[in-house]
């Protein structure tokens, strides 16, 4: 079998952006778009959430899977070869690299890596019925929808993005209630300072979310002080989940210089990673952004930054 000019792995905003400007600068790509690996559909977070109103170009919004259906079309419109497989392992030690999904090998001069992050949940009882039903992993990108305007909020999480993320919401609700697990806040100092500022934020310390409640959409979630034990239920309109993400690197085995939470490192400006010939785009790389149209435009970046080393190389 030949070898693939580039590879690319993934298939959200950033790898299909990578792929449509690979396959029309003449490189033929190859995408392993995924089979649920971790945990979504091919086309990533965006098939999870309902509309999105903050893609340029789609006035009257658009569904997440709607947008992730025409990017899929015009990689495949442009010449990009999709298989609907995960990568299990790479092996970056040698040229050219080799990537393995199930059984079949195949080899590549370069690789994307576009595999992204997944929002942690807690699995709650009615969290899987109720999710994008007013609960959600990204009060960025859902907090404004109609549907929580003027509306109690609850927040969970006691970091700097849950501090940022609660913050960004009393522009829309009535009121934000943080769930915050210890009696200590791991944001920073400045964080702080403005979240007490916020007089439409309040803070439940030592509690957690047990169980979320509603019908057609959240109406009510069970908390649990587990320093008292005490249990109670509140009445609320949207459950934001602000607790961290986990990028899809594990597949790579540590041959890339990942950072402590196990994002790919980029050089500054770029997306060349440790490994020449590799490139990194979309959320896996990206632990503040974290938006679609950010991992686009580093989906951008990284077909440019392949076409340069493929000409440099060759
Ligand atoms: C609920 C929710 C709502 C959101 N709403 C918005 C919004 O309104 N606006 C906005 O701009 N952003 C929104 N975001 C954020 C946005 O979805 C992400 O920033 C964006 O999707 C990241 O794109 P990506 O291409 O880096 O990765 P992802 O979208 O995460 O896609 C990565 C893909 O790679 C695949 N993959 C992973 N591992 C492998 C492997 N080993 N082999 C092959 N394939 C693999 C995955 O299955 C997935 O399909 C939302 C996120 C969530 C969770």
């Amino acid at each position: 079998m030949g070898i693939e000019k580039v590879i690319i792995i993934g298939s959200g905003p950033a790898g299909h952006t990578a792929s449509i400007y690979t396959a029309r600068a003449g490189l033929s790509p190859l995408m392993f778009e995924g089979e649920m690996a971790g945990g979504v559909m091919p086309g990533g977070q965006l098939t999870t959430t309902t509309h999105i109103e903050n893609f340029p170009g789609f006035p009257e919004s658009i569904s997440g899977f709607d947008l992730m259906d025409r990017m899929r079309e015009q990689s495949i419109k442009n010449g990009t070869t999709i298989k609907t497989m995960t990568v299990d392992r790479v092996d970056l030690s040698e040229r050219p690299f080799k990537v393995y999904c199930n059984n079949e090998v195949t080899s590549a001069h370069s690789i994307i890596i576009a595999t992204g992050a997944t929002a942690k949940k807690l699995n709650l009882p009615g969290e899987e019925a109720l999710w994008q039903k007013g609960v959600s992993a990204c009060a960025v990108c859902d907090g404004g929808l109609p549907v929580f305007r003027n509306k109690h909020l609850i927040i969970v999480g006691g970091g700097d993005s849950a501090v940022e993320e609660a913050l960004y919401l009393t522009k829309f609700a009535s009121k934000v209630t943080m769930l915050v697990r210890r009696n200590i806040l791991r944001a920073s100092r400045v964080m702080q300072d403005r979240l007490n500022k916020n007089d439409k934020i309040d803070i439940l310390w030592n509690s957690v979310p047990l169980e979320l409640y509603g019908e057609d959409s959240l109406t009510q979630v069970k908390i649990k002080n587990i320093k008292t034990e005490v249990e109670s239920v509140m009445d609320i309109s949207g459950l934001f989940y602000a607790i961290g993400h986990l990028p899809n690197s594990g597949f790579l085995n540590n041959q890339i210089e990942l950072n402590n939470t196990k994002y790919i490192k980029t050089h500054p400006g770029s997306t060349k990673t440790s490994i020449e010939g590799v490139f990194a785009c979309g959320d896996v790389q990206d632990s503040k952004y974290r938006q679609a149209v950010t991992s686009a435009g580093t989906g951008c970046m990284a077909a440019m930054d392949v076409e340069h080393f493929l000409i440099t190389k060759s």
